[in-house]
């Protein structure tokens, strides 16, 4: 799908599960377990869904899913449906490479969102994307090399480290246009400065809700995670973008969501709820 001089694509890099519960926070499980079904273990099946974005010379990847660096136990606890993480795979149905990625725009560093960003080669952590430089909010990086005791188990080092090791990385400051019709935006309730691109069309914008709204199920405002760091600040940023986003007919792209890629919204009568699924 095509926004201003830029064609976008989902790129599915690896499902896994997480505890219903604390997914969808304060919100009882008989009110969400009606839009996405947990299993006996009340875990529920999410997607690390990427997206690509081609033009104006660039091959951006937003977010690299989780990777393939986990041990025996974390796959068990996260249940890592293994044959679903290969990036080469993934890029493969675009006919791409890892050498092809000029960019990599991350969201924020927990392991959901950056896991792919380094893998083991002969026995070193290095960057997956060899000619790539990857973006990320300074403010963002300064929690997550000190995260807080309740943060801390989202983040691995081994996921980002090795991007300054190896001079990759570049860290922004707030919201500005990163490239031609690309600009990101910057919320603060999820974690501090996460990031999230909005690739401007003449119609419809693409926004990459990453962790704002990880899921469709997520759109009413106070169906927030328990994972979110300032629960008030994300409830406030959830109304202001999504307002924009109707004003402003935004496509949303959902990262986490196992069966809607994308979709447009229309304003209910309590909530803003989606309209038209779109696959990108
Ligand atoms: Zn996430």
């Amino acid at each position: 799908m095509k926004f201003g001089n830029y064609e976008c694509y989902s790129v599915e890099m690896g499902r896994f599960s997480l505890d219903g519960g604390p997914m969808f926070g304060v919100v009882p499980k008989a009110l969400w377990e009606k839009k996405i079904a947990a299993d006996n273990k009340n875990l529920i099946q999410l997607t690390t869904r990427s997206l690509l974005i081609k033009g104006e010379g660039r091959t951006i990847l937003v977010d690299t899913g989780l990777g393939n660096k986990f041990s025996e136990k974390l796959k068990k606890i996260y249940k890592i449906d293994e044959g679903s993480t290969d990036i080469d795979l993934a890029l493969a149905k675009y006919e791409l490479t890892c050498s092809d990625i000029t960019d990599v725009i991350i969201t924020h560093l927990h392991f959901d969102h950056t896991g792919g960003s380094t893998s083991i080669k002969e026995g070193k952590t290095v960057p997956t994307f060899p000619n790539a430089t990857y973006y990320l909010q300074k403010d963002h990086w300064e929690s997550a090399i000190k995260p807080n005791a309740g943060d801390a188990a989202s983040y691995m080092k081994e996921d980002f480290m090795p991007l300054e090791e190896y001079g990759v990385l570049r860290l922004i400051k707030g919201q500005k246009e990163l490239f031609k019709g690309i600009d990101i935006i910057v919320t603060q309730g999820h974690t501090r400065g996460q990031q999230h691109p909005l690739v401007k069309g003449k119609t419809n914008s693409l926004f990459f809700c990453a962790d704002l709204i990880p899921t469709s199920a997520h759109l009413p405002y106070s169906w927030r995670m328990a994972y979110d760091n300032y629960p008030v600040t994300i409830v406030s940023e959830k109304e202001k973008f999504l307002n924009r986003a109707l004003k402003e007919k935004w496509i949303l792209f959902f990262e986490h969501d196992p069966d809607i890629v994308a979709a447009s919204i229309r304003q209910d009568k309590k909530n803003i709820v989606t309209d038209k699924k779109i696959n990108i």
